[in-house]
């Protein structure tokens, strides 16, 4: 650990710097989009999950550590009841110590909270959105309306955020689209990423018949547009790429190549207030236990770089391909997107 200023910057054993956190406010989630989750899930009772004030004194403790972004995902963050007390606590603290706070939202209740969200220091939100076709939109989410979504990414929009729209490429299922959104983003302003499907968790259908190489789409929209490719990076694992018609960038996010592990500078937390050092790994430590010991703040700080000593080098996906189950067990709702 080292100092910059008056705050601690948190470095792991390969050398890199850990400044980013994302934080999973529930497990639930008012779709249940077919890569995601099974639709008769079974969600966590709620004396497991941090209450909010839990969750801030979390944060509170990373960002005194050296993170300086913080991600609110889920399940979808926008159904956990009173979340916005959270975003407003956690605004507060933009700069002194916390340079950005963001989301990852299905978009669904936003027209609500775009407002409220941008009065509380948010200035950008990632909505995940696959398909411009409505029916699609239903049989990917089973339980969504893509006029709730639409209508939550043009007030996002008219609220000042700037919206980036991540889709995760599906075989067979909008493949055929990727073309239309890249121009669809491209008239409304919005970058776009890319997502390749993830074997986490246990879902209804197949993995591997969903897998659809972003590779191949990076070929196929190379057919249509310019696309030049950029030195931006996140730390995380989306390469970017501009397009030169539209003038907006387009990610692309391939979880099963390795190739971003050596820049990672993040680790995520659970509603549950489990860390995962690594979105591929199993490893993982237990701080709701250390919360609720009331041990104080000093406690929870040696085990948060204690996990941090161990992030492992890089992750392990690899779906298990005779027998049909996916590389981990838990699901993307639970570590958070
Ligand atoms: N509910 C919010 C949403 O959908 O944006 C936030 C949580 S969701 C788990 C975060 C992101 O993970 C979404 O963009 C979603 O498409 C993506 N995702 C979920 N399961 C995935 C999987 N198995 N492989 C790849 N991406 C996945
Ligand atoms: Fe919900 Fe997001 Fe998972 Fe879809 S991807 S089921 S919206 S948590």
């Amino acid at each position: 650990m080292a100092r910059r200023g008056k705050h601690f910057i948190m470095r792991d054993p390969f050398g890199r710097d850990i400044t980013y956190l994302r934080v999973s406010v529930t497990d639930r989630c008012d779709f249940r989009c077919v890569y995601c989750m099974a639709e008769d899930m079974t969600f966590l009772p709620k004396a497991e999950i941090l209450s909010l004030e839990e969750m801030e004194r979390l944060c509170a403790a990373f960002i005194g550590l050296g993170v300086k972004k913080l991600r609110i995902t889920g399940g979808e963050p926008l159904v956990r009841r009173d979340v916005m007390r959270l975003f407003e606590a956690l605004g507060r603290r933009l700069g002194d110590g916390l340079d950005e706070l963001t989301l990852t939202t299905n978009g669904s209740q936003l027209a609500r909270f775009a407002e409220p969200l941008r009065a509380a220091g948010v200035r950008r939100v990632n909505v995940s959105l696959d398909t411009l076709d409505p029916a699609i939109f239903t049989a990917i989410t089973r339980w969504g309306r893509i006029e709730k979504t639409l209508d939550g990414i043009f007030a996002a929009k008219a609220a000042g955020l700037a919206v980036k729209i991540n889709t995760v490429a599906l075989k067979g299922v909008n493949e055929h689209e990727i073309d239309a959104l890249v121009a669809w983003c491209g008239e409304h302003g919005f970058d776009l990423t890319l997502i390749e499907t993830m074997p986490l968790g246990e879902i209804a259908g197949d993995r591997t018949e969903q897998y659809l190489p972003l590779s191949l789409v990076r070929a196929r929209l190379r057919e249509r547009w310019t696309l030049a490719a950029t030195d931006y990076r996140t730390g995380g694992p989306a390469r970017y790429y501009s397009v030169a018609e539209t003038g907006r960038r387009i990610g692309f996010i391939t979880p099963m190549t390795h190739n971003f592990c050596e820049s990672c500078n993040r680790v995520r937390l659970t509603c549950t207030g489990t860390l995962f050092m690594c979105l591929g790994q199993e490893d993982a430590a237990d701080l709701r236990a250390v919360l609720r010991a009331e041990i104080g703040d000093e406690a929870l700080r040696k085990a948060i770089l204690a996990a941090i000593a161990r992030k492992p080098k890089g992750h392990d996906f690899i779906i298990d391909r005779r027998h049909q189950r996916p590389a981990l067990a838990r699901h993307m709702s639970v570590t958070g997107g």
